[in-house]
């Protein structure tokens, strides 16, 4: 197993606990050096390695089994450093970047010759943003560096909200994990490409794409593109995925019912509160619920540690109740979208009709497992 330190920061308190300190000193060190620290972020815990090192960025692609094409987020601690990496710093990004830093919120811009290749997939331009989380920030500021860091997972799978989470995925893989209990958002971050005029919503994320509109003070256009450019050829838009096939569905207790009764270990994950409670037993399966709250912003607090739980409980299936198709559930709309095999009593925006089948042959499974 990592080392896992703790890093808790109470809510409200301006300097952390001495032994948070210690922690932070410490991952500033092995950063320093070249090594890899997954550290918290309001977002998901993040892989950090020093962006400005491309041996250590390196590292962050072997310990992830991420494809070299898929480029990195940029951690700085204020605009100023984020402009240190910008060749050109657009309008839009200022606006974004005034309004919603530190938090979560991702631009895209183009990049200077200092931000090393590996970190933009060869690219251009560079993503950057200034996290909110009070560790990250004290991390940054006190190792005057910026960070390279996605999601602290094996490429593909579900993201981590926990430091349990880094190290069941990750294991021996990262050197040093900072604890500091649940990610508040949830899930990663809004990307807008401030490259383009009008600016692209990329990936949407806990900043709606009328707080991006209202900030930059023009309307913005779906990008979405990006995954599908930055894939490598061949895999599907299946990411951020659990173990088990997922489905969506309109209904989503009667379809778990249903697989129950054909004898299979079903995860549901639901915000109706009638289901509450731990598995039941029915027929020769049985059914392992989780109960999310039924707002955009808890929902998507919740869901990852909801799908970890579910893998770690071994289910054979989940199912997950159909969000409303409604711009305040776009993100977590758009994980499901891509963490789904199938969905099943309700079109999606972009449905996913491939067969559950066709994934366990896709390569990343193999990664997953280390093989
Ligand atoms: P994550 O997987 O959370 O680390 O987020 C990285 C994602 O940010 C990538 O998968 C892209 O969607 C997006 N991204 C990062 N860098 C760029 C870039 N230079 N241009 C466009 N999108 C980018
Ligand atoms: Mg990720």
């Amino acid at each position: 197993m990592p080392r896992i330190l703790d890093a808790a920061w109470p809510a409200g308190t301006t300097a952390p606990p001495g032994e948070t300190e210690l922690a932070i000193d410490e991952a500033a060190a092995v950063l320093a050096r070249g090594g890899l620290v997954a550290i918290p972020t309001e977002t998901v815990y993040g892989l950090a390695a020093v962006a400005i090192d491309p041996d250590a960025v390196r590292r962050i692609f072997e310990a992830k089994g991420r494809p070299p094409r898929n480029p990195l987020i940029v951690h700085v601690a204020d605009i100023d450093a984020a402009r240190a990496l910008a060749r050109s710093w657009p309008q839009s990004a200022e606006r974004l970047a005034r309004r919603f830093w530190p938090g979560p919120l991702t631009v895209v811009v183009a990049k200077r010759e200092i931000v090393p290749d590996v970190v933009t997939a060869g690219g251009d331009t560079v993503a950057i943003r200034c996290p909110a989380h009070p560790v990250a920030r004290r991390l940054l500021e006190r190792l005057g560096r910026p960070l390279a860091a996605p999601s602290a997972n094996v490429s593909l799978s579900v993201s981590p909200t926990t430091a349990r989470h880094v190290a069941e995925s990750l294991g021996e893989r990262v050197e040093l994990i900072l604890d500091a209990g649940p990610c508040d958002r949830g899930i990663e971050s809004t990307v807008v490409d401030c490259t383009t005029s009008p600016p692209r919503i990329l990936r949407p994320g806990p900043i709606g794409r009328a707080e991006v509109e209202a900030a930059i003070g023009e309307a913005v256009v779906d990008g979405g593109a990006t995954d599908a450019i930055l894939r490598s050829p061949g895999l599907t838009g299946r990411h951020y995925a659990p173990r088990a096939p997922l489905e969506l569905s309109a209904d989503a207790p009667k379809r778990a019912a249903e697989l129950v009764g054909m004898g299979r270990r079903v995860g549901l994950v639901t915000t109706d509160a009638a289901f509450a409670g731990e598995g039941r037993r029915a027929g020769a399966g049985q059914l392992v619920v989780r109960t999310l709250p039924d707002d955009p912003a808890g929902f998507a607090r919740e869901l990852y540690a909801a799908l970890h739980d579910l893998d770690a409980a071994e289910v054979d299936a989940i199912v997950v109740e159909m969000p409303p198709h409604d711009e305040a559930w776009r993100a977590v709309l758009d994980r499901l979208r891509r963490a789904a095999v199938v969905s099943t009593g309700s079109e999606l925006p972009t449905p996913q009709t491939s067969p559950a089948t066709k994934y366990r042959e896709e390569p990343w499974r193999s990664r997953e497992t280390g093989t």
